[in-house]
């Protein structure tokens, strides 16, 4: 099952990519940079597959970060892009499909109210931000090492370790004034939480995480942890919000706040809501919501917001994903290539540890448990980035990086799930 991917055109494409894009992609971890060697390029998808360009076949645990749940291709969502590109792609104007949208998934995620349409996740982050601030009156918020909200000037701060820090940024060309009013603490900590609060709690306007922490591998809340920060939240008159744009219609139906039973003040969507196209949406609670212009004095806009092809293909995922909730049969799935991957990992004396939660998993190169960002970071990752490569030479594509969740599709079936585990056999024996 294994193939050599180093053919002459994927390098002369490669060397003609590296000369007009920074480092050869449009998004930084596409690159393979943190697992070593150089990405395909692809030509097309196909259910629970990715064919390159040199008619390589690969199963694809990214999803394209997410947003297909479906698969890549579902006729349902074909359909409907088809028929909407008739119709036009743009208009500037309201329509009945936005409408629809938001109804949606007002009916579907239990912390919404009402909802505002955007074009990525990062844009629905630093709106609710905004909202969240205009609310309350205060400026700082409180976010997670390990969580990632979009690339928004006050969420790029580096992880903090175990005291709550005056955030620093991590990237440069972010003023500092941009994340002076952002601290951060681990996941998982309430008492920390409590305390920077019990001091200092009557400046924050918000609390942001990741509900199950998706952008550094797989972390799920200990119990306890989301409903303490609820009444953390209520108690100092600030508002939680959950960044559902991974784990929405990913970990259940209502994402993390309906599988966990805690409801949010403010929510934010993005990936799957779009089926792979540009969306992403914030809301909540309507007398929060009601602030949003023109309705409210806080100004957010969009030319492309609500975008017709967009709420199409959102539209035909979610209403498929309503009347199919496969979330209970991709959490078996889950949990069986984990176990699968886990044990394999450990009897070739590789420690390892993972987890799933409805269509998403992850496996870390650690004994566990792995509860936090910095636990996250004493995996072993060269060894994961040789894995990477053996797995990717047999076909199949894991993330490129330690640090980030796997992503089913109702697509990937047991034989995909064998193949997987085979691979990893092989793989698992080369990098022991
Ligand atoms: C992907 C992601 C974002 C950013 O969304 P983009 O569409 O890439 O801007 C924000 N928050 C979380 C939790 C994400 O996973």
């Amino acid at each position: 099952m294994t193939h050599v991917p180093t053919h002459a055109a994927t390098t002369e494409l490669w060397d003609r990519a590296r000369r007009v894009l920074p480092g050869g992609v449009n998004s930084p971890v596409r690159s393979f940079k943190s697992v070593g060697g150089r990405p395909f390029f692809v030509d097309r998808g196909d259910g629970p597959f990715l064919v390159d360009t040199e008619g390589e076949r690969y199963i694809d645990y990214i999803m394209s970060w997410g947003p297909h749940v479906l698969g890549h291709g579902h006729p349902v969502i074909v359909e409907a892009l088809r028929s909407q590109l008739e119709r036009g792609t743009s208009y500037g104007a309201p329509t009945a499909e936005e409408v629809e949208m938001a109804e949606r998934l007002v009916r579907l995620v239990p912390g919404l109210d009402m909802v505002r349409l955007v074009n990525s996740g990062t844009e629905a982050t630093m709106s609710a931000l905004r909202v969240a601030r205009a609310f309350t009156g205060r400026s700082r918020f409180l976010k997670f090492s390990g969580c990632y909200h979009g690339h928004a000037d006050p969420f790029l701060v580096a992880a903090g370790s175990g005291v709550a820090t005056l955030g620093l940024p991590n990237s440069p060309g972010v003023p500092e004034e941009a994340v002076r009013d952002t601290a951060v603490l681990p996941f998982n900590d309430l008492e920390a939480v409590r305390d920077l609060f019990r001091k200092e709690g009557d400046g924050f306007a918000a609390i942001f995480l990741e509900p199950v922490m998706g952008n550094a591998g797989l972390i799920a809340p200990l119990p306890g942890f989301l409903e303490g920060l609820l009444e953390i939240c209520e108690e100092h008159g600030a508002l939680l919000v959950f960044d559902e744009v991974m784990t929405g219609f990913r970990v259940g139906l209502g994402g993390a706040q309906e599988r966990f039973g805690v409801v949010p003040h403010l929510t934010t969507l993005g990936k799957v809501i779009g089926a792979g196209l540009p969306v992403g949406a914030f809301g909540g609670r309507r007398d929060i919501m009601e602030q949003v212009a023109p309705l409210g004095p806080v100004y957010q806009a969009g030319t492309l917001s609500g975008n017709p092809l967009a709420t199409a293909a959102g539209n035909a995922q979610l209403g498929w994903l309503e009347e199919n909730d496969p979330f209970p049969g991709l959490q078996e799935v889950g949990e069986r290539l984990v176990e699968g991957l886990v044990g394999i990992l450990r009897e070739a004396g590789i420690p390892a540890s993972g987890d799933a939660h409805g269509s998403m998993f992850g496996v870390f190169f650690h004994p566990g448990p792995v509860e936090r960002f910095e636990d996250a970071q004493e995996a072993d990752t060269e060894r994961f980035g040789r894995f990477h490569r053996e797995m990717v030479k047999r076909g199949v594509f894991l993330a490129p990086s330690p640090f980030e969740a796997g992503f089913l599709s109702i697509r990937h079936s047991e034989a995909e799930i064998e193949h997987t585990l085979t691979a990893a056999r092989e793989a698992a024996e080369v990098v022991a």
